[in-house]
């Protein structure tokens, strides 16, 4: 097999996208989860008794995942963002981050930011584009409840590493009513200096997380405690960009902005250009579908796998993977047939 760093870089940026499903959507931006496991135990992302791991000689090694990725991006892929499980823990992360940055697209990371220090002098050097860190709460106690690790301090400490390496970080909090609501505005207060983007993110549900609608806290919530805190007429709508799944928003004159994705109760589902890899090598053309095609077990075959990803990208459905009222969606016997967050790569 030829070196995956030399032909990597033989690749060149498409204009034409060759991954459209049959709603028109052009999929451009690729998620590539690196690994199943985590250093953190996210009580809304995977189960307290843990999760059933693929066997290890079906995780995509560094070669695959590289020559995987190339391949996507022949196909019209501008963006890849490596997640997981927590993709810092891959012992080869480096390899695949060097080489994946030789490809013609846009590498970001979303983190829980526990092993962050000791990449970030690579991600300055490679210019990383976007780095997500995951931050519930800023109370200690509470982090340790919601993650059942130690490790508040230490990812907070790297959030201002982050910053102080010169790289805006956007930091994701998964709203839960009864638990972090409180906290909304002293997130915002954080912006005020800082140039954080904090974005809000809906509680979504798959397999054993115990997921409930009364669960939500919905925009409108978020908009009125945060106008309540900070006046309404402070609050700025910032314009969203393409294929955007944030509505985002500013308090006057502070340095950083919010913005709160409502991926249940109000779906960007119109404009998605989003196509996942799993670490065991399937393609989920949707979060919420629970339909998997393995295209790693071909690839090893030595088989072409874009015939399989673009029958799998005509499979997918106009909305939230098929279940297209709050309805359908709130029933536990849709929802909950989805594997787990962790599993999946958020
Ligand atoms: N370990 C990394 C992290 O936490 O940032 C990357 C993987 S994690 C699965 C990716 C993102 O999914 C995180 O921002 C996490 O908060 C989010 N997530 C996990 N379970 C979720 C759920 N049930 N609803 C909404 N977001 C969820
Ligand atoms: Fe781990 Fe991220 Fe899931 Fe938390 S959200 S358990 S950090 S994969």
């Amino acid at each position: 097999m030829p070196n995956e760093l030399e032909t990597i870089s033989t690749v060149e940026s498409k204009s034409v996208n060759n991954l459209t499903d049959s709603f028109n959507r052009e999929h451009s931006y690729l998620r590539i989860s690196l690994i199943e496991k985590c250093n953190l135990r996210c009580t809304y992302c995977m189960p307290a008794e843990g999760v059933t791991l693929s066997p290890p000689d079906s995780i995509m090694s560094a070669t695959e995942v590289l020559e995987i990725a190339k391949t996507f991006v022949a196909s019209g892929v501008t963006k890849i963002r490596l997640t997981g499980g927590e993709p810092l823990l891959r012992k080869d992360f480096e390899t695949i981050y060097n080489g994946l940055t030789k490809l013609p697209a846009e590498i970001g990371i979303t983190t829980n930011a526990v092993l962050l220090d000791k990449y970030l002098p690579l991600f300055k050097e490679k210019e990383m584009k976007s780095i997500n860190i995951s931050l519930d709460t800023l109370s200690k106690k509470k982090f340790h409840e919601i993650t059942r690790r130690d490790q508040f301090d230490r990812v907070m400490n790297n959030i201002y590493a982050t910053l102080n390496a010169g790289i805006q970080p956007r930091i994701n909090v998964v709203l839960l009513r009864d638990f972090n609501e409180n906290e909304i505005n002293d997130f915002i207060e954080l912006t005020k200096d800082m140039p954080l983007i904090i974005r809000f993110i809906e509680f979504m549900p798959f397999e054993g997380n115990e997921w409930k609608t009364e669960k939500l806290v919905s925009l409108a919530s978020i908009l009125q405690n945060v106008g309540e805190h900070f006046g309404g007429a402070n609050i700025e709508r910032i314009q969203d960009k393409p294929n955007d799944t944030s509505k985002n928003y500013r308090i006057k004159g502070f340095n950083g902005s919010f913005s709160v994705i409502s991926t249940v109760t109000n779906p960007f589902c119109d404009s998605c250009n989003r196509i996942r890899l799993t670490a065991n090598g399937t393609i989920k053309n949707c979060l919420f579908s629970d339909g998997e095609v393995n295209i790693l077990e071909p690839f090893r075959k030595n088989e072409a796998i874009m015939p399989i990803v673009k029958m799998a990208l005509g499979e997918k459905h106009k909305m939230r993977g098929g279940m297209d009222t709050l309805e359908q969606f709130s029933d536990p016997k849709k929802n909950q047939a989805n594997r787990s967050m962790i599993l999946i790569g958020g």
